[in-house]
């Protein structure tokens, strides 16, 4: 019988992570999840709602700029699931700042969790897949803003650029090992992040209309947008697809 196959998403404590850890699990997966410490609690309680599915679960709390913690979070998922096959590095920061006001160390620190953080997800997971010898799919958080930058977050749009070049760059590598390398690029997503954006502009409500107004669907994004294509980019059917990173955004218009 084939073994159930076993993803690992980070920042699944809340928000795009948790939604995508959850469907997943409805897929099939059994899944390890994985944040950081604060927030664990958010991990506690999708334990328990991907448990009632009947599926595996393991939850590692992990800071995904700290090499040891990724090193120690893919052990421990293959430790306890048998195995990694799908790798969802979707932790990220964000900060909402004029460029001239923008210092070293938000750059450092953005840089730190979507930069660094990613890449070490991307090169940890991939040496994992490898050494099990039958492919597997990596899976990056872009942003709408890493392919069309967005006044008030040059670190942050910066970061995603470089996840965009990494997702390529990797795909190049690692095709011949069977591994498909891919990344979404949400457009506005109702999740605490976004709404952090709302309450730094002072009317959330109006934030959310305004971005209604540019999405030809006419609705604001839900993080189940998002895992509906990480549904799709972890099945057996987007074999053909690699180096990707695909807008889900409502319809606006980017490369
Ligand atoms: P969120 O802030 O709601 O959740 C982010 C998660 O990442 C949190 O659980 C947080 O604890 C975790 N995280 C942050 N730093 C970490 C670290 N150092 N180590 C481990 N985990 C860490 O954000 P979200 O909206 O759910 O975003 C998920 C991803 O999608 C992010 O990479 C974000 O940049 C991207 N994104 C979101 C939107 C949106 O509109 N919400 C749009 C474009 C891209």
């Amino acid at each position: 019988m084939p073994k159930t196959r076993v993803a690992l998403v980070t920042g699944a404590g809340t928000g795009i992570g948790r939604a995508i850890a959850f469907r997943l699990a409805q897929d099939g997966f059994n899944v390890a999840i994985s944040d950081q410490l604060c927030n664990e609690p958010g991990l506690t309680t999708l334990v328990a709602e991907i448990r009632e599915l009947g599926r595996k679960v393991v939850a590692v709390t992990a800071d995904v700029s700290v090499e040891v913690e990724i090193q120690g979070m893919i052990q421990r998922t293959v430790e306890e699931l048998g195995q990694l096959d799908v790798m969802v590095a979707n932790a990220g920061v964000m900060r909402f700042k004029p460029f001239l006001e923008t210092t070293s160390d938000d750059w450092q620190k953005i840089f730190a969790v979507n930069g660094l953080g990613t890449f070490l997800c991307y090169q940890y997971a991939a040496k994992q897949m490898i050494a099990q010898g039958h492919g597997g799919k990596i899976i990056g958080a872009c942003s709408g803003s890493g392919k069309q930058a967005e006044p008030m977050m040059s670190a942050y749009s910066s970061s995603k650029f470089a996840i965009r070049g990494l997702t390529q760059a990797t795909a190049v590598e690692l095709g011949q090992y069977g591994i498909q390398v891919n990344a979404y690029a949400p457009g506005a997503i109702e999740t605490p992040m976004i709404r952090e954006i709302g309450e730094i502009v002072g009317d959330w409500e109006a934030l959310k209309a305004q971005e209604v107004r540019k999405a030809p669907v006419g609705r604001f994004g839900i993080p189940e947008d998002i895992s509906n294509l990480v549904s799709f980019l972890a099945s057996d059917q987007s074999e053909f697809i690699t180096g990707q990173t695909i807008p889900i955004n409502g319809g606006r218009l980017c490369d």
